[in-house]
């Protein structure tokens, strides 16, 4: 065939690349762990993420190795994203919210070979290490000598401190050509039932995601924007900002561990910040900020908003009284994360109410994905904006099998990804989650394993049935609440069933409220019915003030 276009792989490296040669004077600027601010333009982080890739290729590391990270948003942990990947190992960012017990899960899963970390996560280092199965050889501080931490390892693990390799190496390291297939970053999502399941991606669908999200009708980031990823680097590669952000020639602001809402303020106003982009609870802590102090944004045009339901009176909020966009979005771990974006638009015709109502909705889907809903059977299901049903998807970016499982064994028959969300989509192709089939609660951005609760819960001699179900919370979107059921003729103590679950999950997971019910909703097969318990309860808190 003649006339064919090259074909060149889309490759991660090509973002520092085309960044470095082309906007290598924009900048990115990062909060460190102190409260500092460190900036550098894009030049030297390209310069220094070669340099890193020379010391991991001291460290012996291999192509498809995996690299693990707990660290917050800061030009250390982009550096990392870039060397890893770039040189064909794998970046696997671990979240390190989790218990240790589930960070030791994951890495032993993954089989990480170094663990890169900020000062901060040292004591939660040490308490994993132990727990590590052999395959991790060093940590590695994301610090200069004199900010090492003191950290007892196992034997066989190395404490390394990274500005020491850096110093140590040079920057004669050209980014190598490979299959635009090749793995290049692993994250593990506990937003299904059991253990947590790693999603990895490729480059070309890392490529294609930053691409898309980068058009005009999503985040459409451009040169001279100052790009603010509140969400962190270890949820989904941070919605994929650290690479849209590069690629378009914005700057990237890093705002590190400090995410209340007179940091993140201070943050945007000092740095220009135009756009920026995490959860509901970190919004309305900011959006608390502004209105207590009277403090205004001076450059912040529109702010993203996913992985929980934007409540409309936050979007109508920031509109009238910060005259700032919210753009409400979603998507998940298996996809890349962004699926579906409500881009900003003003529709004539539209009453106040009308258009609210439209911008609360969580968006059309992306060039490169497809949605549907269907029925449990998997029929089909129209897009009248009436009818819910199982929110499907696939793409170019859509995970096909979980980390270690075979390829497409996520898929049904047909190559669609069942989400566990459940929505409706109107004519307009507007998706709306009404609300969530699987069984699992998430309080501000991260993930509870309601059945984790429920098994322990029943280890309480006085509770014969235990269910717990996210109830609506004005601050973290959802918190769990338990509901119990006595054994014939026992007293439940609700403390005493909090007692229970104290110390072996962690703090934030326990139960807002232990509720002692005479019985539970079943369904037809014999399970608890979470649906019509979370009808039932869906209020709770709210109408309490819990
Ligand atoms: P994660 O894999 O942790 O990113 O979580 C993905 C899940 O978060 C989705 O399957 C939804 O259940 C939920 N989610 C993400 N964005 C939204 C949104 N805008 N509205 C409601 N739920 C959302």
């Amino acid at each position: 065939m003649f006339g064919l276009m090259q074909d060149r792989p889309l490759l991660i490296s090509g973002i520092m690349r085309h960044v470095a040669r082309f906007h290598g004077s924009a900048e990115i600027v990062s909060r460190g762990v102190d409260g500092s601010l460190h900036r550098m333009d894009y030049a030297t982080l390209d310069r220094r993420s070669r340099r890193l890739a020379r010391v991991l290729q001291g460290l012996g590391v291999q192509t498809g190795e995996r690299v693990a990270t707990l660290a917050w948003n800061g030009y250390r942990h982009v550096e990392l994203y870039y060397a890893v990947s770039g040189m064909g190992a794998v970046c696997h960012t671990v979240n390190p919210r989790l218990t240790p017990d589930d960070i030791a899960y994951i890495m032993n899963d993954a089989a990480d070979g170094l663990l890169f970390t900020d000062t901060t996560f040292a004591p939660l280092v040490a308490a994993v290490a132990p727990l590590l199965g052999g395959a991790l050889r060093a940590v590695v501080v994301m610090c200069a000598r004199a900010e090492m931490p003191a950290m007892a390892l196992p034997p066989g693990i190395a404490l390394l401190c990274y500005e020491d390799l850096m110093d140590a190496a040079d920057e004669e390291f050209d980014w190598p050509e490979f299959d635009e297939r090749t793995a290049a970053s692993l994250c593990y999502t506990s937003g299904t039932t059991g253990r947590p399941k790693g999603v990895l991606y490729s480059h070309r669908s890392t490529v294609l995601h930053s691409m898309a999200v980068n058009a005009a009708a999503v985040m459409g980031l451009k040169p001279g924007d100052r790009a603010l990823p509140i969400v962190p680097m270890f949820h989904v590669n941070a919605w994929g900002m650290v690479y849209a952000a590069m690629a378009s020639g914005a700057s990237l602001i890093m705002p590190g561990r400090h995410l209340d809402g007179a940091s993140v303020a201070n943050l945007m106003n000092s740095e220009g910040v135009t756009f920026a982009a995490g959860v509901p609870t970190v919004w309305l802590a900011l959006l608390q900020h502004l209105r207590t102090t009277g403090e205004r944004l001076h450059t912040v045009k529109r702010l993203g908003i996913g992985g929980s339901a934007c409540p409309p009176a936050m979007i109508d909020a920031f509109a009238r009284e910060y005259g700032v966009i919210i753009e409400h979005a979603w998507g998940m771990t298996e996809c890349s994360p962004v699926g579906t974006y409500n881009t900003h638009r003003v529709m004539d015709g539209e009453t106040e109410a009308e258009s609210l109502s439209r911008r609360s909705k969580q968006g059309q889907a992306l060039f490169g994905i497809d949605i549907r809903i269907t029925d449990d059977e998997g029929g089909a299901l129209p897009h009248d904006g009436k009818t819910s049903g199982n929110l499907q998807m696939r793409g170019n970016w859509v995970c096909s099998g979980y980390y270690g499982q075979e390829p497409g064994s996520a898929l049904d028959a047909e190559g669609w990804f069942t989400t566990g969300d459940v929505a409706s989509i109107d004519p307009q192709g507007q998706m709306l989650i009404t609300d969530r089939a699987k069984d699992v609660i998430k309080s501000g951005g991260e993930w509870i394993s309601s059945i984790e609760l429920e098994n322990l819960a029943l280890l309480h001699p006085d509770v014969a049935e235990a269910a717990v179900v996210a109830a609506e919370h004005p601050k973290w979107a959802e918190r769990p609440i338990l509901v119990v059921v006595a054994k014939q003729g026992h007293d439940i103590d609700p403390e005493a069933v909090i007692g229970v679950l104290r110390g072996r999950v962690a703090n934030w997971w326990l139960p807002d409220a232990v509720i002692v019910d005479s019985d539970l909703p079943h369904t037809a097969t014999g399970k608890v019915s979470k649906l019509r318990l979370r009808q039932k309860y869906r209020g709770y808190l709210v109408e309490r003030g819990i």
